[in-house]
């Protein structure tokens, strides 16, 4: 198919807007916005002439996207890879390359699928730059803002973000790639509520970073409250700037399977609900342009500690709740921001496809463990995944015949204080965590004698 060749290279096209979910207005991009002007609605990006990707055909653009993976063009080794269905006005010279996206998928080990019921995979997003898969959403908003100093006459930018952790990791250390006499970049954290190792990060990076009491959720009315009377750049997934990057999680998903995605079930933890409304979202694209022929079934994630979308399905009434003390502290969130996207997006588009699943905060430590056990790398929200997996299976919430694709968030290394605190029998009654006996390791000190070592270990003599 010679037809596609000219396709390969990207180059800028489309006409991007801000378009409100609610009113339906729309914005261009020649500033940042997070809510609409008009009606305070959130905000999606659109591109107007997506209908003319429809020049090239289905198989064309699977080839042009599978082909672009060999073409050793360092800025499509990560998310641009989908230029298209990205930032498609962005020329290529001004995305910021780090090393994000193209995270491995991986087959369960047998033991650990028997436990949870169904073979699945695992998708390490964990092993992205700064470690979560943030970075897929910070490498899209932040070469926006790397587009709008180079050709905008953009001259000066605070990037802020509250976080749970890591949205301030992959900010500070996107925003540290540009210019420091143009850009600053500042983190709001909820004091004592980040791990030390993703409180290291932003601080490593050289951002400011400010601690204040509370939880997330204080944090973000702070930073939404800065951004309303201030000119700084949001870059919560608020931001659909970030969204756009984070639906490369979808075509990924769906280019590792070969875009077959029949029967497809994907398995994330919901916190503020942008990672999820952007794989829907996501699968939505590849469905429009005919890449797939079915979108997936959605499974999403809650903390008992954390739930109010597991009650908004329950119950069929949204309301936000005030969250407890979680592991999957990540997810800690009782007011997700992109809540109005993800009940449009089921409402218009994914039904009974969207299915939500409640787990105890033991259960996410245990589908965390069992999980690392087995040869693999979980973080908490990872094992909060595959946890909500074993229980939606167990609960006839799914049947399972299907595929499944798990999201393992983050890197476990991260969250490792709540694997000792496990370990150690040391959570404070708030979490509800009995330990088991048989998930608890610890080192053990020995004379540094191979004798005593052999004895402890009841090795037999060789002969
Ligand atoms: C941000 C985050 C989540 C939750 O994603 P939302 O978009 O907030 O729903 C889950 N796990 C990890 C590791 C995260 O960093
Ligand atoms: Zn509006």
């Amino acid at each position: 198919m010679k037809g596609v060749d000219r396709f390969l290279i990207p180059r800028p096209r489309g006409e991007l807007r801000y378009r409100c979910i609610l009113c339906e207005g729309a914005f261009p991009l020649d500033r940042f916005l997070y809510t609409c002007p008009l009606c305070g609605g959130l905000l999606r990006i659109e591109d107007l002439r997506f209908e003319e990707l429809k020049e090239v055909s289905p198989e064309g653009w699977r080839e042009v996207f599978d082909r672009r993976r060999f073409l050793g063009v360092e800025v499509l080794k990560g998310i641009f890879l989908f230029h298209e269905l990205i930032l498609p006005t962005v020329p290529l010279e001004d995305v910021i390359y780090l090393g994000e996206g193209h995270t491995p998928m991986v087959r369960a080990n047998e033991e650990l699928s028997q436990w949870v019921g169904v073979p699945f995979l695992l998708k390490y997003d964990g092993l992205n730059p700064s470690l979560s898969f943030k970075d897929r959403g910070m490498a899209s908003a932040v070469s926006f803002i790397n587009y709008m100093i180079r050709h905008k006459g953009l001259e000066e930018v605070l990037g802020i973000c509250a976080s749970t952790g890591d949205t301030s990791a992959a900010a500070a250390l996107y925003l540290s790639y540009l210019p420091k006499e143009r850009v600053r970049s500042v983190v709001l954290l909820p004091e004592e509520k980040v791990t030390p190792a993703q409180l290291s990060q932003p601080l490593g990076s050289g951002a400011t970073v400010i601690e204040v009491p509370g939880v997330f959720d204080d944090c973000m009315k702070i930073v939404e409250e800065l951004a309303e009377r201030y000119e700084v750049c949001l870059l919560n997934s608020k931001n659909p700037l970030r969204i756009q990057g984070q639906k490369s999680y979808s075509y990924e998903v769906a280019q590792q399977l070969g875009w077959d995605t029949r029967s497809l079930v994907v398995v994330v933890p919901i916190g503020n609900a942008g990672n999820v409304t952007a794989i829907m979202e996501g699968f939505l694209d590849l469905y429009r342009l005919g890449l797939i022929e079915e979108l997936p079934t959605v499974l999403g994630v809650q903390s008992e500690h954390a739930n109010p979308l597991v009650l908004w399905r329950r119950t069929g009434q949204y309301r936000p709740v005030k969250v407890r003390p979680s592991v999957a502290q990540a997810a800690m969130i009782g007011n997700p921001v992109s809540f109005p996207k993800v009940a449009q997006l089921v409402e218009q588009h994914y039904g009974d496809r969207f299915v939500v699943v409640e787990v105890s905060e033991s259960e996410i430590m245990e589908g965390m463990l069992m999980a690392n056990r087995h040869g693999h790398v979980v973080c908490t929200q990872g094992g909060e995944a595959v946890a909500g997996l074993r229980k939606a299976l167990a609960e006839g919430l799914l049947r399972p015949e299907g595929r499944f694709v798990v999201k393992s968030t983050a890197h476990h290394l991260k969250f490792a204080g709540f694997q000792q605190m496990y370990f150690e029998d040391a959570f404070p009654p708030e979490y509800g965590i009995r330990p088991k006996d048989e998930l608890k390791n610890r080192p053990v000190k020995l004379p540094a004698s191979a004798q005593e070592i052999a004895r402890f270990l009841g090795l037999k003599p060789k002969g």
